[in-house]
């Protein structure tokens, strides 16, 4: 399939568009569509539509005043109408001479001064009238509607567009579509006049029915490819021996593993005992314990010889594994090396000797543990903390840290040539239904559905910003009783330094509000060892109120915090909102959260704000909220940096089209199987190169 032979500046116009393809071209879909298949009388128009008249020319005139303008007076035997233009040629005064006729397309405004079409679309006569809607394409400046019409139209009936879904004879019951493609696409581009535009518009219609599902098989055949791909791959079977690693780190616990951890303890140690590597993505709410997990497995990993990676996207975040991973392995006889952007040079080339001579088979650090001078003796393992903080790209560079470098495979033999590391995802935000049959097809999900026993629920409240006297009060009544207290600032987008002015003037009050009772600020910009040192004394109660941006979004534990004060609440996004609160409520005192909000001044909050606070108030179920973020924000939340590869569906809506998409994961694996060829067909048409990207 070429593209439409397209001179340069209109090419350039249409790559900008992203149309490069002939199936580019036809999936670009009209925004609207104008009717000029039957003539309106002027007669009977109604003031404010949009009507083609066929009209006479009385007389055309440019006048100076009130400002110069070409007024043309024209009649059709039913009623008479002012034409005026404003921009017009001089060549267009001489062409609208008395008695010529015209098609005349505009929106007709009736006035006490008689009836008006500000600069109406001119046509002759003598063209015939269109058989079908004209459709209207999103276009940009240089890529007239008239050319795109043309190109499109000539890319859809130029193309190949033979059936690429194709049933088994078991399958022949199952409902389908009842259009084929392309008189869909004929038809969504030049629907007949005779169409319910409402069945246009809620994309009801067979013709888009169709479009859907061909777009939903093609996601859902691309993940079975991916799928299949990394079926094929090798990967080190881990299995701990009996009494080993696993078992030393579970008796050494200061708990007993929840009947969910056990279950997705189970989960990944079957995935990691065979052959090839695992892609599992590790979803808990806040709280569920998701590390310990983590760190079974990694016990598994090291056991059977092999090293293993932790990224986490901060570096709080990773000292906070680093530290808990050092207790829980190091009396064990791990080795634990630790990588960050932020360290010294001498301590990073001690580590990277240290993990490269495989003497420290546990690493935990930030986005450092993926730079170019990382190299692994044996990597079995890798685990990423809040996966979809992470990008495909990262993520492709995690997994090019599996097999040994060349130079020193020569020497190798120990058989870990050509092996893939397992990968083990975790996030606490959980992936609502549709979405995992989605865009996460391609991956295994555990999900830790249950919180450690001895939570407290955390009381929710959403206040005015007016009344923070009485939240500053309600702080020093918890640090009173001993209590540790989070205050959140938001992050400003626009500017790191208002962002950082703001938080330090709200320290700098409850300074002055709560004299001696150890309130610290922590920021990003702050020097590393001035973070740690601040969340140390903060880990250990020294300090009771702890000032923050959003720098302690994720993973800090410390159960004796009950209260949890959120300062622009409104700024926030639901699953941020979330995880902040999941700081709390970790003791067996009980907590709060207090989501303090200021409206715009003399306005109200903005809708989904006030939703998203609403929803914070009504629940603290993770899955509950993460389905709610997904009715207000839509996918793009969840999907994070994956949406950066993956296209997002263009067509199919998950909340309107889970009949579609059972369809398409059912028939997804028979087609595969029973026409292999068409499954490609249909993925090439539809992706192009993008699915490409589902490796990562
Ligand atoms: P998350 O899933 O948010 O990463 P963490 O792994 O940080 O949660 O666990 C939260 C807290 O719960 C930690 O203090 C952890 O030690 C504790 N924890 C984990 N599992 C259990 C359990 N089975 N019983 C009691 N406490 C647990
Ligand atoms: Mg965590």
């Amino acid at each position: 399939m070429s593209p439409a032979p397209a001179p340069s500046p209109m090419r350039k116009a249409l790559e900008r568009l992203g149309l490069v393809r002939d199936a580019d071209l036809s999936l670009h879909l009209p925004l609207r569509y104008e009717d000029e298949t039957h003539i309106v009388r002027l007669a009977d128009a109604r003031d404010g539509e949009e009507v083609l008249i066929e009209a006479t020319v009385r007389t055309a005139q440019v006048t100076p005043r009130p400002r110069r303008q070409l007024v043309v007076h024209v009649h059709d035997g039913s009623g008479e109408c002012v034409l005026r233009f404003f921009h017009f040629y001089p060549t267009q005064e001489k062409a609208f001479a008395p008695g010529t006729c015209w098609r005349v397309r505009g929106v007709l405004k009736r006035g006490f001064g008689g009836d008006v079409m500000l600069h109406p679309v001119m046509r002759s006569a003598r063209t015939e009238l269109a058989q079908t809607l004209t459709p209207v394409y999103p276009t940009v400046a240089g890529l007239p509607q008239s050319w795109l019409r043309k190109a499109i139209l000539a890319a859809v009936e130029r193309s190949d567009w033979s059936d690429t879904i194709v049933v088994p004879d078991a399958w022949q019951h199952a409902p389908a579509p009842v259009l084929g493609l392309r008189e869909a696409l004929l038809f969504l581009h030049h629907p007949a006049p005779d169409v319910s535009l409402a069945a246009l518009e809620d994309r009801s219609h067979p013709a888009w029915q169709r479009l859907k599902a061909e777009e939903l098989l093609a996601q859902q055949l691309s993940q079975w490819i991916a799928r299949r791909g990394r079926a094929q791959q090798r990967a080190p079977k881990l299995v701990a021996r009996a009494g080993g690693l696993p078992e030393q780190l579970l008796r050494r616990l200061p708990f007993a593993l929840t009947a969910a951890q056990q279950r997705v303890v189970a989960e990944i140690g079957n995935d990691l005992a065979a052959a090839t590597p695992m892609h599992r993505l590790l979803q808990g709410d806040v709280g569920a314990g998701k590390t310990v997990v983590a760190a079974l497995a990694a016990a598994v990993a090291m056991d059977a010889g092999w090293q293993c990676v932790l990224m986490a996207p901060t570096e709080i975040l990773a000292e906070q594994h680093f530290r808990k991973l050092v207790a829980w392995l190091e009396p064990l006889g791990v080795s634990v090396a630790w990588l960050t952007g932020s360290q010294r040079k001498s301590e990073r080339t001690l580590m990277l000797a240290r993990i490269a001579s495989g003497e420290a088979s546990l690493v935990v650090g930030t986005q450092a543990v993926i730079q170019q001078q990382v190299r692994f003796h044996r990597l079995g393992l890798a685990i990423i903390d809040e996966q979809h903080r992470f990008g495909v790209a990262q993520r492709l560079a995690l997994r090019s840290k599996s097999s040994p470098a060349p130079e020193e495979d020569s020497s190798g033999g120990d058989g870990s040539e050509g092996l893939e590391q397992h990968l083990l995802m975790m996030s606490a935000t959980p992936i609502p239904r549709t979405l995992a049959m989605s865009y996460y097809a391609d991956l295994d999900v555990s999900t830790l559905d249950e919180l450690p026993p001895g939570r407290t629920p955390v009381v929710t409240r959403v206040v005015s910003d007016q009344r923070r006297d009485e939240v500053v009060e309600r702080i020093r009544q918890q640090v009173a009783a001993g209590r540790q207290v989070y205050w959140v600032c938001p992050l400003i987008e626009e500017s790191e330094a208002l962002d950082l002015t703001n938080a330090t003037a709200t320290h700098a009050q409850l300074c002055a509000a709560l004299p001696d009772m150890g309130v610290a600020l922590l920021h990003s910009r702050m020097p590393a060892a001035e973070k740690r040192a601040v969340m140390e004394q903060f880990t250990v109660g020294a300090i009771a109120v702890l000032v923050s941006t959003t720098v302690i979004e994720v993973g800090v534990d410390v159960p004796n915090a009950s209260l949890m004060v959120i300062e622009h609440a409104e700024r926030f996004g639901l699953s941020q909102l979330h995880q902040l609160r999941g700081r709390v409520g970790r003791g067996a005192a009980a907590s709060a959260c207090v989501l303090l909000y200021s409206a715009p001044a003399g306005g109200r909050l903005g809708e989904s704000a006030r939703e998203r606070l609403r929803a914070m108030a009504e629940t603290q179920d993770g899955f509950e909220i993460a389905r709610r973020d997904l009715d207000i924000r839509g996918p793009g939340e969840f999907l994070g940096a994956r949406q950066s590869g993956a296209p997002l569906l263009r067509f199919a809506d998950l909340a309107v089209d889970g009949a579609w998409l059972e369809w398409a994961r059912a028939l997804a694996p028979r087609l595969l199987e029973y026409a292999p060829d068409a499954a490609q067909r249909h993925i090439q048409r539809w992706m192009g190169g993008k699915s490409e990207f589902l490796k990562a």
